[in-house]
């Protein structure tokens, strides 16, 4: 018989599990305290759990921690772990140091379904929505683990794609039973998928981070196919709506892409559709894939390009690059080497 993951389990799941081998309730959190605020690696190290206990435990679950398979490290301090997930399938992990913060760019699918011309991620396919287990194990089993200050959806995958595992994750990350952390320290990426995006801002307080890449709909409709079915437009109504407390950042993130969406027509589309949305938006460099035949504008045109918007009463800062040599960068994540051997 298989046995269950406890790690990666919500509160109520583990009050359900203490029910199902005859523990007390209590027992729930004793449990969450050793999965999210110790450093264990089995059941038999919860040693305020009587032995018998443990052993009942042990029958039906197991801890379900999985180390990285493989580690690559930029000249930059910037690593990318490789994770085994969905039993033969493979999802990257970026952790990016810096002076004051390190990062962990945690994926939430193996492959993704949305197609975003300018990412290798979209051109490996979907293979299949992580688990919580699957999702938190990235940033669990980091060797750098402790050092983590910051967590973004932002690897493989469209978190809004996984939405009821990517709150399960952040539940645990953000509760006081769980790691206790403050969603500010959080943030969700998604390209907008209209359906899920209100659940998302209702049921958890973490930021919010939405990829723009143009304010026109043909061109958006090019770079990335949700656009044709899940307008900008539509995707701004909903931020204009929800209320959202001072705590809780709105971003953009835009890819700069030579002689497309980097000319004074899109600066002037941009302060026209994000008027009034208390927002900021984050640059990112093109990082080349294969067979695209997008190019990076140069620093000074993405320098003028930034001042340009801020000019316009929109902040607007220019993301640095991390991890180029490794892919590990945005936009360049991919197992599909993996996935095929
Ligand atoms: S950019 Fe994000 S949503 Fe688009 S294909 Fe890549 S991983 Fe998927």
């Amino acid at each position: 018989m298989q046995k269950e993951k406890l790690y990666g389990k919500t509160l109520d799941e583990l009050i359900a599990v203490a029910k199902r081998v005859g523990m007390p309730g209590f027992a729930a959190r004793q449990i969450a305290d050793w999965l999210y605020r110790k450093k264990i690696r089995s059941i038999s190290e919860m040693t305020n759990l009587s032995i018998k206990m443990r052993e009942v435990l042990l029958e039906y679950y197991e801890m379900g921690l999985a180390e990285p398979l493989q580690t690559s490290v930029s000249s930059d301090g910037t690593k990318k772990y490789l994770y085994s997930v969905l039993n033969g399938k493979f999802i990257e992990t970026a952790f990016i140091p810096e002076k004051d913060r390190a990062t962990i760019c945690v994926s939430s699918q193996a492959g993704c379904k949305m197609g975003c011309v300018f990412c290798m991620t979209g051109k490996q396919g979907f293979q299949g929505n992580l688990s919580s287990n699957e999702i938190l194990n990235q940033f669990r089993s980091l060797p750098e683990y402790r050092q983590i200050t910051n967590m973004v959806y932002m690897g493989m995958g469209e978190p809004l794609d996984n939405l009821n595992e990517v709150l399960r994750s952040l539940d645990i990350l953000t509760s006081d039973w769980g790691y206790g952390w403050s969603p500010s320290r959080i943030t969700v990426s998604t390209v907008g998928i209209l359906n899920r995006l209100n659940e998302f801002l209702e049921k958890s307080r973490c930021h919010l981070a939405v990829s723009l890449h143009s304010p026109f709909d043909e061109e958006r409709s090019k770079l990335m196919p949700i656009q044709r079915t899940n307008t900008v437009e539509e995707v701004l109504n909903i931020i204009r709506n929800f209320d959202f407390n001072k705590q809780r950042r709105v971003s953009f993130e835009y890819i700069l892409f030579k002689g497309i969406n980097d000319t004074p027509r899109h600066v002037r589309e941009l302060a026209r559709i994000l008027n009034g949305i208390k927002c900021r938006i984050n640059i990112i460099r093109f990082h080349p894939v294969p067979g695209s035949e997008f190019s990076s504008p140069g620093e000074e045109e993405t320098v003028a390009f930034r001042d340009a918007l801020n000019a316009k009463g929109i902040i607007a800062t220019i993301r640095a690059s991390r991890g180029v040599d490794i892919n590990a960068a945005c936009g360049l994540l991919s197992t599909l080497k993996q996935n095929k051997t």
